[in-house]
């Protein structure tokens, strides 16, 4: 199949788009650099920068490739940023989307893999979380997701689209090729191991107050190779629909960084500081719906997998892609 992936020179995407070649599939990375790297795209895809929010960029693409179903990854994806900028969270996210699917419908393309969040749901009212669980947002980032999923929903209605909608949890781990590269790093797993490798002195833990066993807070990990093989299975997925992303099983800050110290071998200084507004305390996942519907199941949940995929990446590329400097 042609697949425009936007987004795939990201962290996730950059991963889809080696799956998916792997698979004999053609791509296009559509991607505008702005936190992504040139050289996390895959030498045999195709790749053009470009901004979803720019009709002109998107419509040579599609001219040019004639996609038969699009990937959409492109997008910001920080709860801080977000509740400091809430205008570009709406404006990247959910403009960008409507652009994207003004192209998409132009073109007669109508299968799209949206890249969406457990941040729709904002604190749980349950865990693990369902599909089912009320969707009620905590920051610009959840809602203008969630803005997306729900102008997928009238696209399919009223344009015949078949969007399949992913809510990832805490994406995490590395393919042997691609990993997590950001600046400013702001995710747990990779501030924990910059600090093993010395890049930085100490982890710092928000918070170690919240109502859990050891205080601090609980997130379901999953690797992003699985979440890669859950994209190709939505791919496939004649029906459309919503599915969360996670293993099922959470891990505090705490026994993600004594992992981490087991893993690396290395000492893991901390420091507590106070909460990060925004963050629940308990995010796992009851993905069963994938497992039913798409076929899903992970094959890297244990969090020691996740930890040594993750160091070998960032040992192998302490610099990252090495391109800070042009973002
Ligand atoms: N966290 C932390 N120190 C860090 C980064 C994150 O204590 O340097 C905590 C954060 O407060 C949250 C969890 O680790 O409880 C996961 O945060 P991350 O930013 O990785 O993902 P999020 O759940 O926000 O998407």
């Amino acid at each position: 199949m042609r697949v425009l992936l936007t987004g795939g020179a990201g962290y996730v995407g950059s991963i889809a788009t080696e799956r998916l070649l792997d698979l004999g599939h053609e791509v296009l990375v559509f991607d505008n650099l702005g936190r992504g790297h040139r050289a996390a795209v895959d030498a045999r895809a195709r790749f053009v920068r470009g901004d979803v929010r720019t009709p002109d960029e998107l419509e040579s693409a599609f001219a040019a490739f004639k996609p038969e179903a699009v990937m959409h990854f492109a997008a910001l994806a920080l709860v801080g940023e977000s509740m400091k900028r809430p205008g570009l969270y709406f404006d990247n996210n959910f403009a960008g989307l409507l652009r994207l699917a003004e192209t998409m419908r132009r073109h007669d393309v109508r299968r799209i893999v949206f890249s969406s969040t457990c941040a729709v749901y904002g604190a749980p009212a349950v865990v693990p979380m369902d599909e089912t669980q009320p969707t009620a947002p905590e920051s610009p980032y959840g809602e203008s997701k969630l803005m997306g999923e729900r102008l997928l929903g009238w696209y399919a209605q009223r344009h015949g689209f078949l969007p399949v909608l992913l809510r990832y949890f805490n994406a995490c781990g590395a393919s042997a090729r691609h990993g997590e590269d950001h600046a400013p790093e702001t995710h747990l797993i990779p501030n924990v191991l910059r600090t093993a490798l010395g890049r930085q002195a100490r982890v710092e833990i928000f918070g170690d107050d919240y109502e859990t066993p050891d205080g601090t807070c609980i997130r379901d990990y999953i690797h992003v190779l699985d979440l890669a093989e859950a994209h190709i299975l939505a791919l496939e997925c004649e029906a459309g629909g919503t599915f969360n992303l996670g293993n099922g099983a959470g891990y505090s800050v705490q026994q993600v960084i004594e992992e981490a110290r087991r893993v690396t071998g290395r000492p893991i200084p901390v420091t507590v500081r106070p909460r990060r507004p925004g963050d629940p305390p308990r995010l796992v996942a009851s993905a069963g719906e994938a497992a039913t519907r798409l076929g899903w199941k992970p094959q890297r949940p244990s969090l020691r997998t996740i930890l040594e995929d993750a160091w070998a990446w960032h040992r192998a590329r302490p610099d990252g892609y090495g391109d800070r400097a042009t973002g």
